[in-house]
């Protein structure tokens, strides 16, 4: 998993002696000095930009002596550039461990390319224990052992977060100092946490007046940690707004369709009254822009089907009309209608109107759908959802997984350590959970501390076999409560249409793999028995 980026600038050294052998042979030919000068280009290059400058600094001295003298290359002079080299590759093979390690990068498979931490820590075991906990979250992970690293890799890309070590050989507040610095270039919103053996209050103070979002002592709080990351107001994914337009007239629509896409807001649009149930199913808008005056039907009859369906109660419903009437305008509110927009509509009104009644849709249904303690769906919206994911695998006849999940032994951990602690726990679980699956699985808090996880288009061994990854990542956490360290596992049971054949019955065959899985003895995943067809 790592690298020992020494090792690459071995080669590089091999293939400077290499070159100076083929001088040597050549009686100091020019052309073999300029590739002796090339190879000692590399090096210089490679070690500078590894922070290794001793070993850069004597690559480039070589380098530039043989480019001064190029058409009478001096053997002498040449020789005792070479060795200066080879003295500084000594000198940082005595220093111990592997700490001129650069940026090694832990991932696992399923490790989300848009969810990248950085660590800068010169305490490469800490920083690679705390790499290898990050990374089974589904976080990808790069460590950086030189502080003067991270602004190169912060021109290429800003991170989900920065974790910033304080004491470096540079200074006991080397660390915030750089902070400082970076912020000059990239801005307030680095994204960056501190972590320190330093628990006084000047580190603490100086830290939070570098715009550190968080400070942990070390060993670092995971569960408290990946929680503060979430929190940094990052969405994993957003989705895009979305606007159902219903409007006879498609110039009017594809107008409105066109400013509102401009600002980044998905849009459909429907010129038939009769396809809007479907286009609602399939394209799931966050507001619905209705035009009042249709052929067939009126907008008004049109907000009450909608409204009549338990689904669309909440969805916003805007009028669109040339309508100047007040009193019409009033009686369409009154009949379903959220608000009434006169036409033509100016852009950035009508831009205003659709994301402000978007933001709040969308903050409504979160309070409706989820589970306020750890962002999951809640149990009546994941069992609706398992209802709606069986119905579709049995009209495209597709494979379905399920699966059920329920911590070990989660009451020792509320007595042992506390019932906050019991709920960090909950939460850092329900977080791997959403960064390791992927974004058509469903996954719900099914009870206290028991989860309901769907798999569109999965067989049951996939499905296994992901739970039982997703098993040993948990299960090599380490939590930590009052400086004392302990591991949670859960056990899973798996069933999967069409091997469960029976689709009515697939969460309970789930939960009667679970029940298997605490009696074979916990921490495992077993999967339902394949559907015997009664004789
Ligand atoms: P088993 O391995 O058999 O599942 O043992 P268990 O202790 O996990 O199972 P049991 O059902 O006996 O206990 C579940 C515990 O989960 C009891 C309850 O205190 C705890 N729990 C349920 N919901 C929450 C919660 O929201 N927060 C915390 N901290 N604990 C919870
Ligand atoms: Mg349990
Ligand atoms: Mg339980």
């Amino acid at each position: 998993m790592s690298t020992n980026y020494l090792e690459f600038l071995v080669e590089d050294l091999q293939e400077i002696h290499r070159k100076m052998d083929e001088l040597l042979a050549s009686k100091m030919a020019p052309e073999k000095a300029a590739a002796l000068s090339q190879a000692a280009h590399r090096l210089a290059g490679a070690a500078l930009s590894a922070g290794f400058n001793e070993i850069g600094q004597a690559a480039r001295a070589l380098e530039n002596e043989i480019r001064v003298n190029a058409d009478s290359p001096d053997f002498e002079r040449i020789h005792i550039r070479i060795a200066v080299v080879e003295n500084a590759f000594e000198r940082q093979r005595t220093i111990p461990g592997d700490i001129r390690q650069f940026q090694l990068t832990f991932h696992t498979k399923e490790n989300n390319p848009n969810q990248l931490i950085h660590i800068v820590d010169d305490d490469l075991n800490q920083a690679g224990n705390l790499a290898d906990q990050i990374s089974r979250f589904g976080y990808q992970v790069k460590v950086f052992p030189c502080l003067s690293d991270l602004r190169a890799e912060l021109k290429k890309t800003i991170p989900t977060a920065i974790l910033m070590d304080i004491v470096f050989p540079e200074g006991e507040l080397a660390g915030i100092e750089e902070i400082r610095s970076l912020r000059e270039e990239f801005g307030d919103s680095l994204p960056v946490f501190f972590i320190s053996v330093r628990t006084d209050t000047i580190a603490r103070i100086q830290a939070i007046r570098a715009g550190g979002k968080g400070y942990f002592t070390k060993p670092v709080d995971i569960d408290a940690l990946m929680d503060e990351i979430n929190n940094l107001d990052i969405q994993i994914d957003p989705q895009p707004y979305r606007t159902l337009i219903v409007d006879d007239s498609e110039i009017q629509a594809k107008t409105n369709a066109m400013h509102l896409r401009k600002f980044g807001i998905e849009t459909s649009i429907i010129t038939k009254a009769e396809a809007v149930l479907d286009e609602l199913d399939n394209f799931h808008p966050d507001i619905v822009l209705l035009d009042l005056y249709m052929p067939d039907f009126s907008g008004l009859e049109l907000a009450q089907m909608i409204r009549q369906i338990k689904t669309y109660v909440g969805l916003p419903i805007v009028f669109l009309s040339a309508e100047a009437d007040r009193e019409k305008q009033l009686n369409a509110v009154g009949m379903g209608g959220d608000d009434f927009l006169t036409k033509p509509i100016k852009p950035d009104l009508l831009i205003a109107a659709v994301t402000s009644r978007i933001e709040r849709y969308r903050k409504l249904q979160t309070l409706m759908l989820r589970d306020g303690l750890t962002g999951l769906l809640n149990h009546t919206t994941i069992r609706e959802n398992l209802a709606q994911e069986i119905n579709r695998a049995g009209r495209n006849n597709q494979p379905l997984a399920v699966a059920m999940l329920d911590i070990d032994q989660f009451k020792n951990v509320n007595d042992t350590y506390g019932h906050a602690t019991g709920d960090k726990v909950l939460r850092s679980l329900a977080q791997m959970l959403s960064l390791r699956l992927r974004h058509t699985d469903l996954i719900g808090r099914y009870g206290g501390e028991e989860f309901l996880i769907l798999l569109p288009n999965t067989t049951q061994t996939e499905a296994a076999n992901l739970m039982d990854e997703l098993r040993d990542a948990f299960s090599q956490v380490v939590h930590i409560s009052h400086e004392e360290e302990f591991r949670v596992t859960f056990s899973c049971g798996v069933a999967a249409y069409p091997q469960q054949s029976e689709l009515a019955t697939l969460s309970e065959a789930a939960d009667r793999a679970l029940y298997e899985a605490k009696r074979q003895g916990r921490n495992r995943v077993v999967s339902a028995p394949s559907f015997q067809p009664e004789r």
